[in-house]
């Protein structure tokens, strides 16, 4: 019987959110939520040497803020707390109840050894293999034979614990992106399952032993992950084999370059989840761009192409969502296409969705505001190619203008517009169709163009000829305010 598919993204507190590790945890949402299954969030902190509290709290609210929901796995700001039946989430909270007793297991089933070999020892047959052009592999090829395996090293001393590897034949590995790929046994080392502990303990197990333990625990059906792990996986394989788990299905993802063609870098721009919430992105952009990446979502079988196409939404990518299209070569990021995807997000949502995710742009005196002024002020300026242009643009409706802009003085503060400008400053009734209507008798009144006092209101508004529509512009800010910012200028 085929199992619940289960997905999970298990990124190691090491570092920021990289835009890449991103990208892998979408596939495995979207994956997840097409098949109807589970999407875990896992967090790798065995490294002590650089996993940080920070770091994991920049992953929870990273993945928060994309919108990539888990269905297990920590609760952000809590470590003590998490959601799931499978917990903790976090490997270092799983060492006594879940690897030690695995590694235990495994070696009272003769199928890992204690390896008491010194530093020393490995370095001396390290240079054996070195001299005669071959990788060092312990206890196979020309290191065959002369580890713990074979033979117990003094029994008094600290061990690490090794995994008894097949001495023959080929690992196989059957990707659903990469295809077929085979190991050879004998390229493969008998690995460090557990590193060496204090006197006569097991050590701290390695990441290529937890990753096993877990994603079994866990019910994982579907391993979809970077393709720097493609050479972990016979290894772990091996140890899927040595427990006598069921193999999940190893999906691993090309990585991401930048549009150069080299490997994805500051150098590019932003690479953290965290720059790219900062540049005024909705996370529906990034979901869609990063889908994007090396996935070529197919409508009845036809590539999408045209631009319309281009813009899915999440339940239209969940439904496409296909680990069989993805390309097998790296993917190129573009900004360029990101920043459009972005503005036509923008152009397309409502108010109230855009709503949430402009606040965190705009000051204090946002909130208060009621719900029709706040429909005028984004849709006035839904037009920005981003939030932080939008929250830009808005700026007006909360600071006067610290300065004016001395060509927009000099061309639109004429002598011929202030009597305009002494009228509109006298009107009271603000609602939309009354404005029009008052604002058309003025420039009748004063044989004025629209662009005329339009202009001069927004240099004498908001410091410079630009400004949202015009009518827009005085209902934000209201007669009061209007008539305060005309003042000087009338
Ligand atoms: N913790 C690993 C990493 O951050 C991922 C492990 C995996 O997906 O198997 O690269």
């Amino acid at each position: 019987m085929s199992r619940p598919v289960v997905t999970r993204f298990a990124p190691s507190p090491t570092g920021m959110l990289h835009i890449g590790g991103v990208r892998t945890a979408l596939f495995c949402w979207l994956f997840a939520r097409k098949h109807g299954g589970r999407f875990i969030l896992r967090i790798e902190d065995t490294d002590l040497s650089r996993s940080t509290d920070d770091n994991i709290r920049i992953i929870e609210e990273g993945m928060a803020w994309v919108g990539l929901d888990w269905d297990e796995g920590p609760i952000v700001g809590d470590p003590t707390q998490w959601k799931g039946p499978h917990g903790p989430y976090r490997q270092m909270q799983r060492m006594e109840s879940h690897y030690k007793p695995a590694v235990e297991r495994l070696l009272a089933e003769g199928k890992a050894y204690r390896c008491r070999c010194t530093r020393e020892e490995l370095d001396e047959r390290r240079k054996l293999a070195d001299a005669k052009g071959v990788p060092f592999t312990y206890n196979q090829g020309v290191d065959a034979g002369k580890g713990c395996r074979d033979a117990n090293h003094d029994a008094s001393q600290p061990y690490s614990v090794r995994l008894k590897m097949p001495q023959d034949g080929a690992i196989i590995l059957d990707d659903l992106v990469k295809g077929h790929i085979e190991f050879p046994a004998d390229t493969l080392d008998d690995w460090i399952i557990a590193r060496t502990g204090e006197g006569s303990e097991i050590g701290v197990p390695t990441y290529n032993f937890c990753v096993v333990v877990d994603d079994t625990g866990m019910e994982v059906t579907h391993v979809i992950r970077g393709d720097d792990h493609v050479a972990n996986t016979p290894k772990q394989i091996a140890l899927y084999q040595a427990m006598g788990y069921e193999l999940p299905q190893f999906a691993h993802v090309p990585m991401i370059l930048g549009k150069d063609g080299a490997k994805l870098s500051k150098r590019h721009g932003a690479t953290s989840i965290t720059e790219y919430q900062a540049l005024g992105l909705l996370p529906s952009a990034v979901r869609l761009a990063l889908a994007r990446l090396s996935w070529t979502p197919k409508i009845d079988g036809k590539a999408v192409e045209s631009a319309e196409e281009e813009i899915l939404t999440d339940e239209q990518m969940i439904q496409l969502f296909d680990l069989n299209e993805i390309q097998k070569s790296p993917a190129r990021f573009d900004m360029d296409k990101l920043n459009w995807m972005n503005q036509k997000l923008i152009q397309k949502a409502t108010w109230q969705e855009l709503e949430p995710h402009l606040r965190p742009f705009l000051p204090e005196a946002w909130a208060p505001k009621s719900d029709e002024w706040k429909r005028i002020a984004i849709t006035a300026t839904q037009k920005g190619k981003s939030l932080v242009e939008m929250a830009e643009a808005l700026r007006f409706a909360f600071e006067r203008p610290a300065e004016f802009d001395e060509k927009g003085v000099a061309k639109f503060m004429t002598e011929a517009v202030k009597p305009a400008l002494r009228e509109v400053a006298a009107l009271s009734d603000y609602a939309h169709d009354a404005l029009e209507a008052a604002f058309n008798a003025i420039l009748e009144r004063h044989g004025l163009k629209t662009k005329d006092l339009a202009q001069a209101l927004r240099v004498a508004l908001c410091g410079k000829p630009v400004s949202p529509g015009i009518f827009d512009t005085l209902m934000l800010l209201e007669s009061a305010e209007v008539q305060a910012r005309l003042e000087k200028w009338i």
